[in-house]
């Protein structure tokens, strides 16, 4: 990995990880799902508004680690206006990269940095558990969720 990616790899997980972008639940959210990495103890839940198919809204909370935490941060700045399967594209460019395989970095903008990830084989799983989640949280049902 380039030099220059691996240090804005470590600035971006550190800045993200502490100070979370969209954490929160969504006013009017419609679609959330809760997922769980084992392997590492990671917990997130993902809330979004969809309008039609279009991502209006997106929040997450949970604990985890600084990846998991860094990841579903940038997922949801990544995601936000996107329609479901613009998201879904997404997604599997992303999960490509983070696996080690040869993906489109310039594609991916910010995400790009989570290329990282894929000298840490434990911590895939971490970085993909948003991701996972936001599918699962596509893929269902209407639900509402109580924002308080
Ligand atoms: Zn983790």
């Amino acid at each position: 990995m380039m030099e220059e990616l691996r240090e804005l790899y470590q600035e971006f997980i550190l800045d993200h990880g502490k100070n979370p972008r969209n954490f929160r639940v969504p006013e009017g959210a419609n679609r959330s799902a809760e997922g769980y990495n084992p392997l590492c103890g990671d917990r997130v839940t993902v809330t979004l508004r969809l309008s039609g198919d279009v991502i209006e809204d997106i929040g997450f909370q949970g604990q985890g680690c600084a990846i998991s935490t860094a990841a579903a941060s940038t997922m949801t700045e990544a995601v936000v206006g996107q329609t479901v399967s613009e998201a879904r594209a997404l997604m599997e460019r992303y999960i490509e990269v983070v696996k080690g395989g040869e993906g489109d970095l310039e594609a991916l903008d910010k995400l790009a940095v989570f290329a990282g990830v894929s000298e840490f084989p434990m911590r895939v799983k971490c970085a993909t558990l948003a991701w996972h989640t936001l599918t699962a949280a596509m893929d269902g049902e209407d639900t509402t969720v109580t924002t308080e």
